[in-house]
């Protein structure tokens, strides 16, 4: 009943090969269908509206906050080291509370607010395409922002002319490609300008990924990273060679890279320490069963697994292997009954340097949620000042970064400690955060 029959051809040849069954529901089920489709899309455009009128909020109480630095910015402290002006201050702080209220990251919360004056001021027809018919998505909102934030102003509306020409209905992927070639094509920069404002963005990437393993990316000058890769590769291809070798040619390239990284340079090179922590009883490697025969409960015998500072858990071969005979790993056992430090090696003697390398340890990150700067890179710092009689031990110590240090000196949030050793930040406006060292 009611089901429409048609037959393309495409071929009027192979007229018989191509029939299809172009439509195989009754019509009100594909009204249904078309219905359904139909509250996707306009739920899609109501979220970009949505994620448009957030953006919006937060760049108008970001203005609104600028105009009351009282508020934020404490008259009578000083910042300890005198390079910060008040202004740059004031926005650090003012970015740091909308962070705490929406449970961003400092640098997800500046995006945010950037991205919001950057599209209304400067792209104002896309800027409504997204905040009044949500026909752009938050993603492509923050891509076209983000093209336009480098690019000279005065080329604004002929780039937003071809954004709205070409770039409707394109993913986010593919209209960063447009967006970025189209300014690329307005700002005629030579082969020389285009490198030489790319190359300044060279860096290494770290990110850690599950079961043990992370990815190191390097992103850097062409020429120099050919080099590099066909080292690699005539090393890889010379072990690959050697009778009895059953490593993959991807194998033996990783390898030989992470021997060339690791392989100790030139005299005067600095030799970094990276931490592992393992628990005397994975060291002693007690199986499950022996703890229970010895009267020990085996959930807390076996859980606490050994870890690498920076990355996470590691399996115990691993964790053996370092904990005996690396030498440029400082080694930490814990008693894993209460997860606290029994002993740094013998490198971590002095123990101002030993209690740097716990904190560092025991928080991995800057104290403060949402900033994720490794705790190696973060002043360890009183919560309460020396000065004030602030002791100086694990309660009162925390490793805090140079911009929330700053912050915690020079303007009214309040930085105070948990019993349990958390540090609770309260913001001018009264959100308050609590952020826990993560248990070992
Ligand atoms: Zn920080």
């Amino acid at each position: 009943m009611g089901i429409t029959r048609e037959v393309f051809a495409l071929d009027p040849n192979q007229a018989s090969d191509w029939e299809i069954d172009a439509c195989e529901y009754a019509p009100t089920d594909r009204d249904d269908l078309v219905a359904s489709f139909d509250r996707m899309e306009s739920s899609a455009r109501a979220a970009s509206r949505a994620a448009a009128a957030q953006w919006a909020a937060v760049a108008d109480a970001v203005e609104h906050a600028r105009t009351v630095p009282e508020v934020y910015l404490d008259s009578t402290a000083q910042d300890p080291r005198g390079t910060t002006s008040e202004r740059e201050l004031l926005e650090r702080a003012i970015i740091k509370d909308v962070a705490m209220w929406l449970d961003l990251s400092v640098t997800a919360a500046s995006a945010m607010a950037t991205r919001a004056v950057t599209l209304r001021e400067r792209l104002p027809r896309m800027w409504s395409e997204f905040s009044r018919q949500g026909v752009i998505t938050a993603g492509s909102a923050a891509v076209l922002a983000d093209v336009v934030k480098g690019m000279p102003s005065h080329l604004d509306a002929d780039f937003e002319n071809v954004m709205l020409a070409q770039g409707r209905g394109l993913p986010p992927a593919k209209l960063r490609r447009l967006a970025f070639a189209t300014r690329e094509r307005f700002e005629k920069l030579t082969r020389q300008e285009r490198f030489d404002v790319a190359a300044e963005g060279r860096k290494v990437a770290f990110e850690p990924l599950a079961d043990g393993m992370a990815w190191l990316g390097l992103y850097g000058r062409a020429d120099v990273l050919l080099r590099a890769k066909a080292r690699i590769d005539a090393n890889a291809e010379r072990l690959a060679a050697v009778d009895g070798e059953a490593r993959t040619l991807d194998q033996l390239r990783a390898d030989v890279a992470g021997d060339i990284l690791c392989a100790t340079g030139a005299p005067h090179e600095v030799v970094p320490t990276v931490f592992v922590t393992v628990p005397v009883l994975r060291l002693a490697g007690i199986r499950r069963e022996d703890a229970e025969a010895a009267g020990v409960d085996p959930a807390i015998a076996t859980d606490g697994a050994a870890s690498l500072d920076g990355y996470g858990l590691i399996d115990d071969d691993t964790a053996r292997r370092l904990f005996a005979k690396a030498p440029s790993f400082a080694r930490i056992a814990t008693d894993p009954f209460h997860g606290i430090r029994l002993q740094l090696d013998r490198s971590s003697r002095r123990p101002s340097q030993a209690q740097r390398n716990w904190l560092r340890l025991r928080y991995g990150t800057c104290a403060e949620g949402g900033c994720n700067r490794p705790a190696g890179r973060c002043d360890i710092d009183h919560t309460t000042d020396w000065q004030f009689d602030g002791p100086t031990n694990d309660a009162n110590l925390a490793p805090i970064c140079e911009s929330g240090h700053t912050i915690k000196h020079k303007t009214q949030f309040r930085y105070e400690r948990d019993p349990d050793f958390g540090l609770r930040i309260t913001s001018p406006t009264g959100r308050e955060r609590s952020t826990d060292p993560p248990p070992f």
